[in-house]
């Protein structure tokens, strides 16, 4: 089977949520609401062995296993456009974009042979898949490899340093094990979000105060930008709770 695919910068899938690699979300940390995603994925789910390569392994119940895909990522309500999408559908940080979204529509987080849905865009996607766009994907093997590689490598680059901070915070927080046991055992799957700041203390390269500074405007105008929203009271709460703790960082600098 062959599947072939071009963009046209129509913009329309810049919406709602985008993982990232942990070097994307610190170089978009002043445009971003940044968050951490945990996604449990039982065996026999898609990807489940790349998911337990890349992530972590944990044991939900006694002699059960779930694999853990734990990804930085910019919560945004899917009905929100990305603050990079530019009014003509083309995206304002082009040069600087995640990888995430020149690996699009194929993903580095998914196995190799895995991939064929990913192409049929969405409804109201303007994404050309007619033979005349090149040829990207034939028979479960990626053509044109250079983002889907570049892609799966931030995310093997990015996997020590979450492995140990999802281990970390299964043992030391009871709270979240609990949540993401919940998810795990849920057939219907589903994520747990966790503040960014929770990972910031193993990136050495971050220094906390600068970081503080890039994403509370971010946190207050998303905030701002959700409020009275009934069906984003979820993240609206999450952006005021992250404005407040990067607020308070900010005031004990002074
Ligand atoms: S960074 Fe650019 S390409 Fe990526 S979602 Fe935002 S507007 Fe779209
Ligand atoms: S929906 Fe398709 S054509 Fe439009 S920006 Fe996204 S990938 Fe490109």
């Amino acid at each position: 089977m062959e599947r072939h695919f071009k963009c046209t910068a129509c913009g329309k899938c810049c919406q709602g949520w985008l993982p990232l690699s942990i070097e994307d979300a610190l170089t978009h940390a002043d445009r971003f609401p940044l968050f951490m995603m945990w996604s449990p994925v039982r065996p026999g789910g898609k990807s489940y062995d790349l998911t337990a390569e890349l992530g972590l392994t944990f044991e939900p119940k006694k002699r059960k296993r779930a694999a853990l895909r734990i990804t930085p990522f910019s919560y945004i309500p899917s009905s929100i456009p990305c603050p990079a999408l530019l009014p003509d559908g083309k995206c304002g940080v082009h040069e600087t974009k995640p990888q995430r979204c020149k690996t699009m529509p194929l993903s580095g987080a998914r196995a190799e042979d895995d991939q064929t849905d990913l192409m049929i865009p969405k409804p109201g996607w303007e994404c050309d898949i007619s033979t005349d766009a090149p040829l990207v994907y034939r028979d479960k093997t990626v053509i044109e490899r250079s983002e889907f590689t570049a892609e799966r490598s931030a995310l093997k680059a990015d996997s020590p340093v979450l492995k140990a901070y999802g281990d970390f915070m299964l043992a030391g927080n009871p709270k979240l094990r609990q949540e993401v046991t919940k998810m795990a055992l849920n057939p219907r799957g589903g994520h747990v979000i966790v503040n960014f700041s929770t990972l910031t203390p193993r990136l050495p390269q971050v220094d906390m105060f600068s970081f503080a500074a890039q994403q509370f405007p971010v946190m207050r105008a998303f905030a701002e930008l959700t409020a009275g929203e009934g069906s984003m009271t979820k993240e609206h709460k999450r952006y005021r709770a992250c404005a407040d703790e990067y607020q308070r960082m900010l005031d004990s600098q002074s």
